[in-house]
């Protein structure tokens, strides 16, 4: 049964191994069962399900996950833990700990023992490597379901964000590109052990079940739409302008703006993801 999410459980099985929290591997375990069967729901986790889930911490969104889940997998970094998940999580014959950097390890061949699965990934994340993981896992090619996890809030409403808002950026548009993203719930710093300095949502992250844009060169768009947000105040023509990694020549730039029947002094941050795909493309040709 899981029984972690009761703060006095959780403090017992951390007082029981001396657990000292490591500000370096970004640790806030959660202490709050609405919090956790919420996120379940929100990755409406099913008994078909294989999980990935990325920092089980002392195993206690873990044990919610196997409950609920087919399999799970947790990753997690830190040695202290091991030992500890070894005793919340026994009397659980369908978990799997890997004992890895989630940015070390090869994803695919993790799962590759279920195969013919699609992968529901499910984290209360390290905050440090929030970006590196969600674009890592979109870019493995593991064939990922969805991506429901805890974010800082302010990430989660640059993940969600609408052209021309402030939120609107690199990150949105790298998101939006593979997945449809939602934010589910808005999470207190007091859910956690220790408490956050900043408020944390719970986003989910449903891939494209396929390619919605046809790119002549990703790696270009994703320089382009980089150095349209690297300068928010100046115009687009004049970020990718100044941008060192960019091929492109000023004429080629105002002409591929003008083809779109953009303003020659539009921003970036008016561009939806469709247009950037353009203008790529145009660039490209
Ligand atoms: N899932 C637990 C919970 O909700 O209570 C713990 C979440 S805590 C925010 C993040 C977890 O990720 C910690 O257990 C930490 O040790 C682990 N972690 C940090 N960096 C990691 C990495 N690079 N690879 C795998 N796990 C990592």
């Amino acid at each position: 049964m899981a029984t972690l999410g009761i703060p006095q459980n959780t403090i017992e099985i951390l007082k029981k191994y001396n657990f000292v929290f490591q500000k370096k591997y970004g640790q806030n375990f959660l202490i709050d069962t609405h919090v956790l069967e919420k996120i379940i729901r929100a990755a409406s986790i099913g008994s078909d399900d294989v999980v990935l889930e990325i920092g089980p911490g002392i195993g206690t969104l873990t044990q919610y996950l196997c409950e609920n889940a087919r399999k799970v997998i947790a990753v997690e970094i830190d040695d202290m833990l091991i030992p500890i998940l070894g005793e919340t999580l026994k009397e659980y014959d369908n978990v799997k700990i890997v004992h890895n950097d989630i940015l070390k390890v090869d994803v695919n061949e993790i799962v590759s023992e279920y195969p013919g699965s699609s992968i529901k990934v499910v984290a209360n994340l390290p905050y440090y490597i929030t970006t590196p993981i969600i674009m890592g896992l979109f870019e493995s090619g593991v064939p990922i379901d969805s991506i429901t996890i805890m974010v800082q809030k302010e990430v989660a409403e640059r993940m969600q964000a609408k052209p021309g808002t402030k939120d609107y950026g690199a990150l949105t548009l790298a998101v939006q590109y593979y997945a449809d993203a939602k934010i589910m719930a808005n999470v207190p710093p007091n859910c956690f052990m220790p408490r956050p300095a900043v408020g944390s949502a719970v986003i989910n992250l449903v891939k494209h079940k396929e390619k919605r844009y046809d790119v002549k060169n990703e790696d270009m768009l994703f320089r382009i739409i980089r150095a349209s947000f690297n300068q928010r105040r100046k115009t687009l023509q004049n970020g990718l302008n100044n941008a060192a990694n960019l091929p492109y020549t000023k004429q080629q730039i105002a002409e591929a703006i003008e083809k779109m029947g953009l303003p020659a002094a539009v921003r970036g941050e008016k561009l939806s993801l469709e247009q950037f795909v353009e203008l790529s493309n145009i660039l490209e040709e």
